[in-house]
């Protein structure tokens, strides 16, 4: 289905009051009114809530969490910075795992499987995931989804069907 995704996003921010909680300030800026993207709506909105509520819990009710929309020709970028505990470099290589956990992060509740799933939503709708962190400093995740994510399951087949259907004219 087709949606906005920057009301979209500014919907779940508000009505999930992830910021509240802890007294977040949410800072939401973005180039762009509006955009209208092809994607799994369902998956999306799991992903955000889930860096979302990452950020927020892993830093201080008094900082600010910033979420941030580009545009850029066919796919749009979503950037979600916390100013928290930041990952320690040394396991910053081993964040997607199932069930890992940074050792800095052990006195805060969490099964760590939440960026796991994330990371599996955000290929299924074609679009990669990443993050840039300081330790005690802060942490940047973005997503990269394809605007129009097409359905791809069988170009080879269908790229053998025009050849034999082409050979078959001549
Ligand atoms: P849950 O499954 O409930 O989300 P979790 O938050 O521990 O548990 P993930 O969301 O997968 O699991 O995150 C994995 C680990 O990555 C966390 O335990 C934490 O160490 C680190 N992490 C994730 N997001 C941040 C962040 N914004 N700032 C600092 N560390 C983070
Ligand atoms: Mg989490």
């Amino acid at each position: 289905e087709d949606f906005d995704i920057v009301y979209f996003t500014k919907t779940i921010i508000e009505e999930n009051k992830i910021g509240l909680k802890k007294g977040h300030k949410i800072c939401f800026s973005t180039t762009i009114k509006s955009l209208f993207v092809h994607l799994d709506i369902k998956l999306l909105r799991h992903i955000i809530i889930n860096l979302l509520s990452n950020a927020s819990k892993y830093s201080e009710g008094n900082t600010t969490i910033g979420f941030n929309i580009v545009h850029n020709q066919d796919k749009v970028l979503i950037q979600i910075t916390d100013q928290g505990i930041g990952i320690p470099e040394e396991e910053q290589g081993r964040l997607f795992e199932r069930f890992f956990r940074a050792k800095n992060a052990n006195n805060i509740e969490g099964t760590g499987l939440g960026l796991n799933i994330a990371k599996h939503y955000t290929e299924l709708m074609g679009g990669t995931i990443g993050y840039k962190s300081r330790l005690n400093v802060g942490t940047t995740f973005w997503i990269e989804l394809p605007i129009e994510n097409r359905i791809m399951r069988f170009p080879f087949i269908e790229k053998q069907k025009v050849k034999f259907f082409n050979e078959k004219n001549i």
